[in-house]
């Protein structure tokens, strides 16, 4: 071996992820192997402008700087390490796009085969994109998400292939690992909690994940919960399934969701809400992201944005209030929303005057 300045070996780094950084809090034995690709440690950022138009100290997580740009890579992440160490040879998933690119990664990470079963149509294209990179076996169902999940359901029960949707307990469990993160980074719980919901699964890992770290008394009071559902899309609002879910936030596009019961447990020991946005809400929620705070997260991630700027309208925040919304995905995993909703590009010639006029600068000012 040679002195001292030199690196240390791979194998005696530290390694990065969410099963290390959180072993004591999640359901690892000692013969789990740990499938990562250093998720989670996300940052959480201050927002100053939605936080003077919102009235309350506002703070974002942004899950799309996990490594398949979404938060599902934590809780993939868990359920993968569990399918190896149970043996399994294949995972399959239903997904909305996120599940689908975060399966297929772990998968390909842990010599697994992977099948993901996804709707007809509005899978956004870095979604499939990610998913066809890493050599994932791509079905299209005709049908939307929950019926997509159906046949996971079917499909797990009947043959040697092993779920890894958020009705697979270990997802749930490693996405408890974004409340801890969070107490962890600001000392405390905040006010509220804002987040988009989908299948819900991810609502009920936050409220896990706070009442276990209140448990072992890590942290005294609680988060009050806020999920938003896309108003095309909101079983849990309305009361009753939507057997045709529409929103262009395709993330959160299901009628049906799994942990629907977990979802309105969040909300009702929370004391929170759970409540729907217009899709033209969403919209101006992303923009005002990416031209107020220069974050760019996918659409569905800004349902929970609309949402605290819905609720502030109607006078809901006091001064002193903090919110963390959780940003649930990157932006660039659908860049046809993004072009189809900013500015045009304008095309000139090739010529710095033109160019000068066009940006208003006088010519005396050159
Ligand atoms: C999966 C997903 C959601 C919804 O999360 P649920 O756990 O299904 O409620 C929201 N936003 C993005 C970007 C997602 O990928």
């Amino acid at each position: 071996m040679s002195d001292g300045s030199s690196m240390p070996e791979l194998s005696q780094r530290t390694p990065q992820g969410v099963l290390w950084a959180y072993e004591n809090w999640l359901p690892l034995t000692k013969d789990t192997p740990r499938i990562s690709l250093g998720e989670g440690n996300t940052p959480l950022i201050p927002a100053p402008g939605l936080s003077r138009k919102v009235g309350a100290e506002v703070y974002l997580k942004l899950e799309g700087a996990n490594p398949t740009a979404s938060f599902k890579d934590r809780g993939m992440t868990m359920a993968v390490s569990k399918a190896r160490e149970q043996g399994a040879e294949a995972v399959i998933c239903a997904s909305t796009g996120n599940t689908a690119a975060s399966a297929a990664a772990y998968a390909s990470r842990a010599g697994l085969e992977c099948i993901v079963l996804l709707p007809e149509g509005k899978v956004a294209l870095g979604k499939l994109a990610s998913v066809a990179h890493c050599g994932a076996r791509v079905v299209t169902i005709q049908g939307n998400f929950d019926e997509a999940l159906e046949i996971v359901r079917f499909l797990t029960g009947k043959y040697p292939v092993q779920g890894v949707n958020s009705i697979n307990p270990y997802r749930i469990e490693g996405q408890t690992t974004g409340a801890f993160e969070i107490v962890d980074a600001l000392g405390a719980a905040p006010t509220y909690q804002a987040m988009p919901v989908g299948n819900a699964g991810n609502i009920s890992a936050y409220w896990r994940g706070y009442k276990t770290y209140h448990q072992a008394g890590r942290l005294k009071g609680l988060p009050i919960m806020l999920g938003f559902q896309a108003a095309g899309a909101a079983p849990i609002v309305t009361g009753k399934p939507v057997p045709h879910p529409e929103t262009v936030a395709s993330a959160i596009r299901i009628g049906r969701p799994a942990s629907w019961q977990t979802a309105v447990q969040a909300r009702d020991e929370s004391g929170g809400i759970i409540d729907m946005v217009t899709d033209e809400e969403i919209i101006a929620a992303y923009q005002l992201l990416g031209t107020l705070e220069g974050v760019f997260c996918e659409p569905a991630s800004a349902a929970g944005v609309a949402g605290i700027l819905k609720l502030a309208r109607g006078g809901f925040f006091k001064a002193g209030d903090s919110v963390v919304c959780i940003l649930t995905g990157h932006g660039l995993k659908d860049p046809e929303t993004a072009i189809s909703v900013a500015a045009q590009p304008v095309t000139l010639p090739a010529d710095g005057q033109v160019v000068a006029d066009y940006l208003g600068y006088g010519q005396n000012r050159s």
